[in-house]
């Protein structure tokens, strides 16, 4: 029998799609570079499924039902591009190419205008949920075209993870939008890991609450508008104990944090699209500070502090858990706009509540608060802004007094909070009635004649500044 589709790439998250694949009652074709992972994945699992051995590319595709259906799972970039470059000439009219690894959604963009020239699908897949979620059920996030999807989506959506029955897998829209949204998700998942850290470090710092107690405090929160696969597993971290020196594991852990580059992307994207993800960007770069570890030291032993004492606000603990709760949703909703720039920029119909529902389960930004994301963009009415959503201006409201309090006494006791603080300070952006942009507008006109708008006229003016500073009707041509 044909198999129903082929994998190529059997390293972890290959051999896992395959396995999650022939588990779900697929056959399954195999392909490796080298042959060793093809046979020791089917030594260790060559039984969970209908699986068919292949040697050669070729092998493979010879082993496929028709239209093909191809998926790669090799290292992203220069890797992808070779191995299409050695299919392409396998395989015929109405078959599918998918990637489905990190790559970046210019070169998903790239690859599928260069496939669909000649009569072939490329699809890009967003797969989230690391190696387990490959095994088990991740969230798929898929562009291409709609009509790849028809052959494709079904052995996706039975593989992906599921909420009330529901899979958290869609069509996401043509050529790279899967790709895009992925890193997006990406992007959000940076910010919420960093709002968790400044909480941790406001309890610890700040309140003198260890580790252990703050484990308790977590899984508290997890019960509540919280509750999300991060805030469960930082529990589960800061209650493990260091089994060699019995302190507490954060605490002998090094605080340089890596970064594979999917946060990073999403900030160059932003940049590109003018689209202000800032607790994004702050979460990035976050942890670019945390790596400088060469400067850190110089200046603990340099740099003034002058820290203030200050009494902590009575309700600490509460006020903390509000601003990661307001903080997280910032995060969401600039990713989310930032998924509106560039629908219209790439011209994709995104479904942002949709994509919130593929978040809900298998990945690893997986959160109750999705559901009501979910629910403001249900309907005609979508909020300009997930911030306007009618929920979320009850529930963010009501967390702006504790919001200021904890950043002011951050501030004060030199724990920075860059991602609490950005957000605020996005939040009030939004609000405020006028912005100093009046006088950057008046500063760019001085120094380079670049024209503004007045708020009382129609049209584009000029300021004469060295001369009569008499004002003149202008085109902006800058
Ligand atoms: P790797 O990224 O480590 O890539 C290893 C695989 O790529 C091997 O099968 C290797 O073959 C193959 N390969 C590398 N170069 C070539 C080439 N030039 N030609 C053919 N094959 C090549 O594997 P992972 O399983 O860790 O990741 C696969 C993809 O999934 C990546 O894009 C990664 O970013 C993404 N990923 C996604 C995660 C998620 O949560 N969604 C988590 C982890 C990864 P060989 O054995 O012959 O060397």
């Amino acid at each position: 029998m044909p198999a129903h589709i082929g994998v190529t790439g059997l390293a972890v998250m290959g051999a896992n799609l395959a396995r999650n694949l022939a588990r779900n009652g697929f056959t399954v074709a195999l392909h490796n570079r080298s042959v060793e992972k093809t046979d020791a994945l089917l030594a260790a699992h060559g039984d969970e499924g209908d699986f068919i051995r292949t040697e050669s590319l070729q092998e493979l595709v010879d082993s496929l039902e028709k239209p093909r259906r191809v998926l790669i799972m090799v290292k992203a970039g220069a890797p992808v591009d070779a191995v299409v470059d050695q299919l392409v000439p396998l395989l015929d009219e109405g078959d599918i190419v998918i990637d489905a690894g990190n790559s970046h959604y210019s070169d998903t963009r790239r690859r599928e205008a260069a496939l669909a020239g000649k009569g072939l699908h490329f699809v890009g897949v967003g797969v989230s949920g690391g190696e387990e979620g490959a095994l088990n059920g991740p969230s798929i996030m898929p562009g291409g075209s709609k009509e790849s999807y028809d052959a494709l989506g079904p052995l996706l959506e039975k593989i992906s993870a599921h909420v009330d029955g529901q899979p958290c897998c869609a069509w996401i829209g043509t050529d790279g939008a899967g790709h895009f949204v992925k890193m997006v998700h990406n992007g959000i998942e940076y910010a919420d890991m960093q709002v968790i850290g400044e909480a941790y470090d406001l309890l610890r710092s700040g309140a003198g609450i260890e580790p252990a107690e703050q484990a308790e405090i977590f899984q508290e929160w997890n019960k509540g508008e919280l509750s999300s696969f991060l805030i469960e597993i930082s529990a589960e971290v800061l209650g493990h104990v260091d089994a060699k020196t019995g302190k507490p594991f954060v605490d002998v852990v090094v605080d340089s944090a890596g970064q594979k580059g999917t946060g990073r992307w999403t900030v160059q994207s932003a940049l590109d699209l003018g689209s202000p993800v800032s607790g994004i960007a702050e979460s990035v770069f976050a942890r670019g500070i945390s790596s400088q570890r060469a400067q850190r030291a110089i200046a603990q032993e340099t740099l003034a502090g002058h820290e203030a004492g200050v009494a902590l606000p009575e309700n600490f603990v509460e006020d903390v858990r509000q601003a990661l709760y307001a903080s997280k949703l910032v995060s969401y909703a600039q990713g989310l706009d930032m998924l509106t720039s560039a629908a219209k920029e790439y011209g994709w119909d995104l479904k942002l509540d949709e994509i919130a529902s593929l978040w809900r389960a298998g990945c690893i930004i997986r959160a109750e608060l999705l559901k009501d994301i979910m629910a403001a963009y249900k309907g005609d009415a979508k909020p300009e802004n997930l911030l306007f959503a009618p929920a979320f201006v009850q529930s963010v409201g009501a967390a702006v007094p504790a919001w200021r309090r904890v950043v002011a006494t951050a501030v004060q006791l030199g724990i920075p909070v860059p991602v609490f603080s950005s957000s605020l300070a996005y939040y009030d952006g939004l609000r405020r009635k006028r912005l100093p942009a009046a006088l950057i507008q008046g500063q760019r006109d001085l120094f380079g004649a670049h024209t503004y708008g007045r708020v009382d006229e129609e049209g584009t003016f000029h300021t004469q500044w060295s001369g009569d500073r008499s004002e003149v009707n202008a085109v902006d041509t800058h």
